[in-house]
């Protein structure tokens, strides 16, 4: 395995870890989701990754003014934000497909769902239990299954790949050529089978493949007690004038994912934006601090908890999106191309989809079919997306 940066330097270790079964795509959710099952029994998953069953639900709620939650959190004041511009700001991350909308059940606000201003709130719909939803700590998943292939003989290089080198006319592959990291020589590996695994960086070596990238941020809290275990999609609707000074006068409505996870901390996303261009590596993807604030700002509008927390990591990362008339992908299979595979595209459920991924192309690549998961006709072919 090559890496340019370091692993689980990408979406893959600042996602929010949330596991569903009513995630998609239908034809490889249920595998994925038993495999993150299996993988955490079999290896201590709820120590060594945070796995755990979440129940989860969508929370409309009104939001209060930043300078009352200030107010109301006894000089505690959020530092204010300027008012951006919108088209390109706030591009949803579509977790939810219509399908999963369907599994929407009416419910009352749950008992030990009691980490939101309870008069705010307007209404509650439970989507998952913890039997249909899961979580895991996203770095440290991907770390320790990184070290578990090691342990099993992987090798992991770290380098930035530069080439992937064809033979017969293009029509096979021979080779890749790579720079190790921290050195100015590239160096040439024989390969007779290359699995594509660069999530939004896929264009870098692939140009044809319609996989595009969406820049998110997110913060992780410490809040000021532990929070119930819950994933939570908000619909918040913010008061006019919600910050001092913005000159808004009408609601704005704006949707966090607020996770809490194991060991007294809750992460938060907002929505993706266009504004900055994929960098050349995830090493200088660009944080901007003050969309992290709004982030925490909304939260501190619906709840004490995040309010009066610690804001414990700032971050950002791209979302891989597929493009295409063909699908909404993930692209998972062989390519036109003899010895050329793409596991690649994921959106915004690759934490998910991840292990039921790895164990269909070991099938690609080992026993020429998938096996696990009825995949043929499933929107997920490379080669029908013109690979
Ligand atoms: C804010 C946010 C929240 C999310 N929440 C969830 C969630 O709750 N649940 C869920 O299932 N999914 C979630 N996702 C989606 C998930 O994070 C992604 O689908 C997944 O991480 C994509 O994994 P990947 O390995 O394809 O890409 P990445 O994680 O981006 O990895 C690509 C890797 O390729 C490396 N690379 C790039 N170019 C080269 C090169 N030339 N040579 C060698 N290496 C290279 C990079 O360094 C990087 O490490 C979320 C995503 C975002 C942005």
């Amino acid at each position: 395995m090559i890496e340019a940066t370091s692993i689980a330097s990408g979406a893959s270790g600042k996602a929010g870890g949330l596991l569903a079964l009513w995630a998609y795509p239908s034809p490889i959710v249920p595998l994925s989701f038993r495999l993150h099952k299996e993988l955490a029994k079999e290896h201590g998953g709820d120590k060594r990754w945070g796995y755990r069953g979440v129940s989860c639900g969508q929370l409309d709620v009104k939001g209060r003014r930043l300078s009352d939650a200030a107010a109301e959190g006894e000089g505690n004041p959020t530092k204010t934000n300027p008012v951006h511009d919108e088209a390109k700001e706030r591009v949803s991350l579509k977790k939810r497909s219509k399908e999963s909308y369907k599994a929407l059940q009416a419910a009352g606000v749950p008992e030990d769902l009691d980490w939101f201003i309870d008069s705010n709130i307007q209404s509650y719909d439970s989507m998952g239990t913890p039997e249909t939803t899961a979580q895991v700590h996203p770095y440290q998943f991907t770390t320790s299954m990184a070290e578990l292939a090691q342990e099993k003989g992987a090798r992991i290089i770290l380098g930035s790949v530069e080439s992937i080198n064809y033979k017969d006319k293009d029509s096979a592959v021979e080779s890749i050529t790579y720079k190790p990291k921290n050195t100015s020589t590239s160096t040439t590996l024989p390969a007779t089978d290359i699995i594509l695994t660069l999530g939004p960086w896929t264009q870098s070596l692939l140009p044809r493949a319609p996989i595009s990238a969406l820049r998110a941020h997110s913060i992780t809290f410490r809040p000021s007690r532990p929070c119930s275990a819950y994933a939570i999609f908000t619909s918040i609707t913010l008061p006019p004038q919600f910050r001092p000074g913005a000159k808004n006068k009408r609601p704005q409505h704006v949707s966090p994912e607020i996770y809490a996870r194991p060991n007294n901390e809750l992460y938060a996303c907002g929505e993706g934006d266009t504004l900055v261009p994929l960098p050349p590596t995830t090493a200088e993807v660009a944080v901007d601090e003050s969309r992290c604030q709004d982030i925490a700002d909304y939260c501190a509008a619906i709840s004490d908890e995040l309010r009066d927390g610690e804001i414990t990591t700032r971050q950002a990362c791209y979302l891989p999106q597929v493009e295409s008339r063909v699908g909404s992908g993930p692209l998972i299979g062989r390519t036109g191309t003899k010895g050329l595979f793409v596991a690649a595209g994921h959106t915004c459920w690759g934490i998910q989809n991840g292990p039921g991924t790895g164990k269909l192309m070991s099938e690609f690549v080992f026993d020429g079919k998938a096996e696990s998961a009825r995949v043929e006709g499933a929107g997920l072919d490379p080669r029908t997306y013109g690979l």
